[in-house]
């Protein structure tokens, strides 16, 4: 025993003193050490894999999965993909049911015969016609509704009075129904004005003011671009919603019914009105005060025919974060893993639409973010959630879900990065952070990127207002700051325009069968972008303030707090 013991004591010391002069080399070399990353971690852009994210593309995107649709089999299959990857990874489960949090979905389709609009001017009364004179949709969340009243004209409807813009003021809107016109000002800012003109900003404020039901009639741009003649033939259109979970208690605010209506209903509501539509129209586009009560009255109602439920999982895992309190907080990596399924009448025998790009790619590099924190052992102070979320092309719904009702606390979810259709097309050499500079993730991205030498472009295309466009808005809907990511429009690597490669996929290929594995895909590139991407989620996860809104931000100052 004694001697043994004894033996093992001497084993010891010598092994301690080993590792003293271990460290003691590497205390002195570790200025040269080459396995450093630009953060002070042991993290350097060898740690992201080409060959893994290759690998996990090519079985998403294969035509076994079917275009991964909300609710189908291969949806099902590519979530079981992700959860046993995360499972592999070592991971926490953080959906409901381990990885997976369900989300109940619906569609509603418009029960033709029960819908009805009849308005009342002058003393006639005059039932209108479903397609040619109005179009009523379905829903899911109110799949039964009517509204009878006086209808007041609104312009807008937009009531934003820190734009020093009021549709509403001093309106009496109790019982009424509001006629207003589709979009916002051009002279809003393209994200500002995406925000404000959307029908469900402009009901929120609405229904808190008592409207009965919501008209709208379209602006003459919005006539132009898609005119409502062309509604009608949406009318079996079945549109696609999450069911509110039963446990919430207190439902959505809704309105009684809604509709839109032809221009020639628009002029008929006016009859014996102090001015007439085309110049109430007109003062609205020039930004003038117009709203007035008409001298009208609607009567409107529909039903719903609904689909027997369905389910599709978002799936969560958590990185436990290494500070002892900062743990309790997260950092959300988001990325929607449905893509749109078959196209039946595609042209050409390929019908499967399967999303490589969009968005196997943003998938398989939020995934090789996760292998490398994990291979190299590396916690960041803060959680790290990664989710890939369902039913992003079906309007964002997988996100809106989760954001609403998370997983974790929603006060703990301090920032998202989400990635969502990366163009890997080309060796980019700078990115576009979509939002970022309306909070401190501005500060952070900036650092980030410079660390491994790429240029942060400023938003290449402002018009198309992509920052109300992915999964993101959702977390910002929260009050959640996020940034996002994508490849750069510069000179790449090679020389070439990497506009040019960017706008030919958004042009002949996105949405399309095409978009799928004989891309010339870029799969170093998909390694940089991941690399940028965990420079970023770490530098955020590790700093000592979590992040916030800027000052006077619009969408802090309208989301932030709720
Ligand atoms: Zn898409």
């Amino acid at each position: 025993m004694n001697t043994i013991s004894t033996i093992y004591s001497r084993q010891f010391l010598r092994l301690g003193l080993t590792l003293l002069a271990m460290l003691a080399l590497s205390a002195c070399s570790s200025s040269i050490a080459p396995r450093t990353g630009p953060d002070n971690s042991n993290i350097t852009a060898e740690s992201f894999n080409p060959a893994r994210i290759k690998a996990d593309m090519t079985f998403l995107a294969d035509d076994t999965l079917e275009g991964r649709e909300t609710g189908s089999r291969g949806y099902r299959v590519a979530a079981n993909y992700v959860a046993a990857e995360f499972a592999r990874l070592g991971l926490k489960p953080k959906g409901e049911n381990g990885f997976f949090q369900e989300v109940p979905f619906q569609t509603a389709q418009l029960n033709q015969d029960t819908a009805s609009m009849i308005v009342r001017s002058q003393g006639h009364e005059t039932s209108l016609t479903l397609g040619d004179d109005f179009y009523m949709g379905g829903s899911v969340k109110k799949p039964s509704g009517s509204a009878s009243g006086q209808v007041v004209f609104l312009g807008y409807g937009i009531y934003a009075p820190k734009l020093g813009h009021d549709d509403l003021k001093g309106m009496d809107l109790e019982g009424k129904i509001a006629l207003i016109i589709s979009g916002a000002p051009e002279g809003f800012q393209t994200e500002i004005r995406a925000h404000h003109g959307s029908t469900s900003t402009k009901l929120k404020e609405l229904l808190k003011r008592g409207i009965a039901g919501l008209i709208s009639v379209n602006s003459p741009a919005m006539e132009k671009r898609r005119p409502f003649k062309r509604l009608k033939r949406f009318l079996g259109r079945k549109r696609f919603d999450w069911v509110m979970p039963e446990d919430v208690g207190v439902a959505d605010p809704m309105v009684g019914a809604s509709a839109a209506i032809s221009r020639d209903v628009a002029l008929k509501l006016f009859e014996g009105a102090s001015t007439s539509f085309s110049e109430a129209v007109a003062s609205t586009s020039a930004g003038k005060f117009a709203s007035m009560a008409l001298l009208s009255d609607v009567q409107m109602k529909r039903d719903s025919i609904l689909s027997d439920r369905i389910s599709s999982p978002n799936v969560i895992a958590v990185l436990e974060g290494s500070d002892p309190t900062l743990k309790d907080e997260y950092v959300v990596i988001s990325a929607h893993l449905d893509h749109i399924g078959i196209t039946e009448h595609a042209k050409g025998n390929d019908k499967i639409n399967n999303g490589a790009l969009d968005n196997a790619a943003g998938v398989s590099v939020m995934l090789e973010v996760a292998r490398a924190y994990v291979q190299a052992n590396h916690k960041p102070r803060r959680s790290i959630l990664f989710a890939a979320v369902t039913a992003e092309e079906k309007g964002l719904l997988g996100a809106e879900y989760f954001a609403r009702f998370p997983t974790v606390e929603k006060s703990s979810m301090v920032a998202n990065v989400n990635l969502d259709m990366p163009v890997l097309l080309y060796d980019f050499t700078d990115v576009v952070a979509f939002g970022a500079d309306r909070s401190s993730l501005g500060a952070v991205t900036e650092k980030a990127v410079g660390k491994i030498g790429l240029g942060l472009s400023p938003d290449p295309m402002p018009q198309e207002g992509i920052f109300t466009r992915s999964d993101h808005y959702r977390f910002v809907q929260q009050g959640i700051p996020a940034v996002f990511l994508v490849t750069g429009w510069g000179k790449t690597e090679d020389g070439e325009d990497g506009g040019k490669i960017f706008m030919q996929f958004l042009g002949k290929t996105y949405h399309t069968p095409q978009d799928q594995l004989d891309l010339p895909i870029n799969y170093q590139a998909g390694a940089k972008f991941a690399y940028v991407n965990w420079l970023i989620t770490s530098a955020i996860a590790n700093e000592d303030a979590r992040p916030s809104w800027n000052e006077g931000d619009f969408f802090g100052d309208t989301f932030a707090g709720q």
